[in-house]
C-alpha cells in the first residue's frame, strides 16, 4: 500500500493521536485557567473508531504512534487503546505524552499492554517552580514516576521543558545533573506562540540558539535524525548517560523535514500544528467496510499540506492553546 506523500515529496511515518482536550494541569503556557468543559459533554474518538483510524494509517505507511491530549491518562480506558495500537499491524512504536500526574498508579498496566516510550512535561526540577508553571504541587511525585519509568524497559523516556524567559531559562546546570548518570532525555522546546498566549509569548518565549551554541562549546555532539524521529535536534556526550534535545519551531528550516501528521480528540485530521483547518474523519471510521474509502481521503487530504508554518508571521492557525490539538 502506498505511503502518505504530500506535494513536498515528504513522507509521514507518524502520527500524534489526541485521545481529549481535557487537562488537570494549569500550565500557564497553555491553558492557565485550566480545561473549561463546553456546554454539552464532548464525545471523544471512541476505542472502536480509534482500531479503525489507526488500521487506516498503518496501512500508509505509520509506524510510530504518540498519543497525547490534554492529559491521555485522563482516559479510563487508555490501557484499551494502547493495545490496540500494539495489536494493529506495521506500528511499531507507541508513545506517549503525559503531565505525569498518574505515573506511579499506572505506569506498569501501560507499558504491559505495550507501550514502548513515554515524555514526561516537567518544566522545572525544582518543586517551587513546577507548582508555579502547571498549578500543581507535584513536581516530587511527578519525578518519583519518571525513576519508576526507568526501571520498566522503555525503548526511550524524555522529559518535556518549555524554555521560560525568566521562569526556568537559568535551569541548565541542574538538568545536567540530573541527567548524568540517567539513561534519558531532556527535551528544550521553544515555547510556541498559540492563538491565546500573545502576551505570555511576548514575556516568556526564548530562542534556543544560545543553549545549542552553549551545548555545543561544552562538548556536546549532534546525533543524526532517524526517518520516524520527532522535530528534536538530539545531542549526546561521552560524560553523560542522559541526552539533550532542542526544539526549535522557530528555526528556519523547521518543517523541512516534517514527517508528523495529528488527529484531534474528535477526529479532525491536522495537516500541520498551525494549520487553518480540520478534516473530519469521524464519518469514515464508522465500519470496517469504510477502509477504502479512509485511505482514500488521506491520499486525497496529503495535497493540501502546506510546506510549513506562518509562525514567523504571527499566524497560529486555529490552534488556541495545544491542549486542544495534542502539541
Ligand atoms: S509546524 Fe506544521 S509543517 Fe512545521 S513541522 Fe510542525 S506540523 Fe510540520
Amino acid at each position: 500500500m502506498a505511503c502518505l506523500v504530500d506535494p513536498l515529496g515528504r513522507t509521514f511515518p507518524y502520527l500524534r493521536l489526541s485521545l481529549l482536550e481535557a487537562c488537570n494541569f494549569h500550565c500557564s503556557y497553555c491553558l492557565p485557567d485550566g480545561y473549561r468543559a463546553g456546554p454539552r459533554p464532548t464525545r471523544w474518538l471512541t476505542a472502536e473508531e480509534i482500531a479503525r483510524l489507526l488500521r487506516g494509517f498503518a496501512a500508509v505507511g505509520m509506524r510510530k504512534l504518540r498519543l497525547t491530549g490534554g492529559e491521555p491518562s485522563l482516559r479510563a480506558d487508555l490501557s484499551k487503546i494502547i493495545g490496540i495500537a500494539a495489536g494493529t499491524p506495521g506500528i511499531e512504536k507507541i508513545a506517549m505524552t503525559t503531565n505525569g500526574i498518574l505515573l506511579q498508579r499506572r505506569l506498569q498496566d501501560w507499558r504491559a499492554a505495550g507501550l514502548t516510550a513515554l515524555n514526561v512535561s516537567v518544566d522545572s526540577l525544582d518543586p517551587v517552580r513546577f507548582k508555579a508553571i502547571t498549578g500543581h504541587d507535584r513536581g516530587v511525585e511527578v519525578i518519583a514516576g519518571v525513576e519508576q519509568a526507568l526501571g520498566l524497559g522503555f525503548d526511550a523516556v524524555k522529559l518535556n521543558a518549555v524554555l521560560l524567559r525568566g521562569l526556568n531559562d537559568d535551569e541548565l546546570p541542574a538538568w545536567l545533573a540530573y541527567l548524568r548518570d540517567r539513561r534519558i532525555s531532556i527535551r528544550f522546546i521553544e515555547l510556541m506562540r498559540t492563538g491565546d498566549n500573545l502576551e505570555y509569548f511576548r514575556r516568556h518565549h526564548l530562542r534556543s540558539e544560545d543553549l545549542e551554541q552553549s551545548l555545543l562549546d561544552a562538548g556536546w555532539q549532534l546525533l543524526p535524525r532517524l526517518a520516524d524521529a520527532g522535530p528534536a535536534r538530539e545531542y549526546r556526550h561521552p560524560e553523560y548517560q542522559g541526552r539533550i534535545g532542542i526544539i526549535a519551531p522557530y528555526s528556519r528550516d523547521f518543517c523541512a523535514s516534517c514527517n508528523r501528521l495529528r488527529v484531534t480528540a474528535k477526529g479532525d485530521l491536522r495537516l500541520c500544528l498551525f494549520g487553518e483547518f480540520g478534516i473530519p474523519l469521524r464519518q469514515l471510521l464508522q465500519s470496517d467496510e469504510q477502509q477504502a474509502e479512509l485511505i482514500a481521503s488521506l491520499h486525497a487530504q496529503l495535497g493540501l499540506k502546506q510546506a510549513g508554518h506562518g509562525l514567523h508571521e504571527g499566524q497560529t492557525g486555529m490552534t488556541p492553546h495545544l491542549a486542544s490539538v495534542g502539541g
